[in-house]
């Protein structure tokens, strides 16, 4: 086991608030012991225990690596072209998520595996150490289970998406497309994910209403899975009572609440019920209104912030964009939007290895090139974040 002290750190986040100050947890002059993968100490810098070696940040603001807890990182081929149109008003004649299912299912394995792995790369070089991916562009058996054995090597968060779109030959025979996924497709693919997630949106022809989303939820559970909901993303509707009802670990999208979505979802709260995982680079994308996360954070309930990268809503992987955005549009304070896309994101995972800086927990680190967190949101689009990599910051 090798220990390794982390100085020069002006401003530490810890998300312990026994640790440091306010529910950030926020130390200042402070340091670090890692031992191997995990942290050792927390403390000043003062304090710091000594070390088989060293390393000095160079006075720079350090908080626990990102949690996204909402990607589409795997599929082939960009829909660029239709953000173009949608950005500038004009007709759009392109096929939608058809035209990412057939690239992803022309693409090689390997290719795949390439492109996730600069995609992954992308979200260490933003700040970002821990990432679930959803399979969803196969939509058959082979496809999805492919997906997820490749998503596997990148994450042990691995959502099982089936539900994601009824494919476009399947339009006319939903409850056929609904059995694929609940049937074979689950018994292949349900040893590969630890998630099932569905896109409940009644007002989409191409996702699921409430009682299609419930079989599936409730069929992944059967098979061992943990569920999460796509819902409340195009207007009002039952994905937000549905994931308190199946006991689901996040409810994600969530831009349009009634307020008995409200009520259900802080009624829920105190038993561990869904986080909200906000998304709010779909909106940027789709120029759609923000959600008010007031609405939520007013009643106690959990909220994460995620990217939701994907090739047709929104192709940005950046969390720093999406807290600046939650900070400017959705009513959410710098030091709420840093914890929802940390322990937040953690808490949407149900993990507490991650999302904190504390003893036990992996030492995964951003380092932000600036005194403190706070310049993130000071300095909107600035690549000042990035993962704890090896080489770059200086020793
Ligand atoms: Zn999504």
């Amino acid at each position: 086991m090798t220990s390794t002290a982390i100085t020069g750190i002006t401003e530490l986040v810890t998300n312990d608030p026994t640790t440091g100050e306010g529910a950030l947890g926020i130390l200042h002059d402070a340091a670090l012991v890692l031992e191997d993968e995990r942290v050792a100490w927390v403390g000043p810098r003062a304090d710091c225990p000594p070390a088989d070696r060293g390393r000095d940040l160079g006075e720079r603001s350090v908080v626990p690596g990102f949690v996204d807890a909402h990607t589409h990182l795997i599929f082939a081929g960009d829909r660029c072209h239709e953000f173009v149109a949608r950005l500038t008003g004009q007709p759009y004649d392109g096929r939608g998520i058809s035209e990412t299912v057939d690239a992803t299912h022309d693409a090689s394995d390997d290719d795949l595996r390439a492109l996730l792995r600069a995609r992954v790369a992308e979200l260490r070089g933003q700040g970002t150490t821990t990432w679930e991916i959803k399979s969803g562009y196969g939509l058959n058996t082979r496809d999805e289970t492919r997906l997820l054995r490749l998503a596997g090597e990148f994450t042990t968060e691995t959502t099982y998406l089936g539900g994601h779109a009824v494919p476009a030959a399947l339009r006319d025979h939903r409850e056929a497309y609904v059995d694929l996924v609940v049937g074979p497709m689950l018994e292949a693919c349900a040893p590969l994910a630890r998630w099932v997630d569905v896109f409940c949106e009644p007002a989409s022809p191409v996702a699921f209403d409430g009682e299609e989303s419930r079989i599936i939820l409730e069929a992944g559970i059967r098979a061992g899975l943990a569920p999460r909901v796509h819902g409340n993303q195009l207007g009002e509707g039952p994905g937000a009572r549905l994931s308190v009802e199946v006991g689901a670990a996040s409810l994600d999208h969530a831009t349009y609440l009634s307020d008995e979505d409200v009520d259900l979802l802080a009624d829920a709260a105190p038993e561990g019920g869904p986080v909200v995982t906000f998304l709010p680079l779909v909106e940027y994308a789709t120029g759609h209104a923000f959600p008010d996360a007031r609405r939520v954070l007013d009643r106690g309930v959990t909220v994460a912030l995620a990217s939701d990268c994907n090739p047709g809503t929104n192709a940005s992987s950046s969390l720093p964009l999406a807290m600046s955005l939650a900070v400017r549009h959705m009513g959410m304070t710098p030091h709420e939007a840093l914890w929802s896309a940390t322990a937040g994101g953690a808490a949407a995972l149900r993990r507490t290895d991650v999302g904190r800086l504390v003893p036990g927990a992996r030492a995964d680190l951003a380092v932000i090139d600036a005194p403190t967190f706070l310049h993130l949101f000071y300095r909107p689009g600035v690549p000042l974040v990035r993962a704890l990599d090896d080489d770059h910051f200086a020793c």
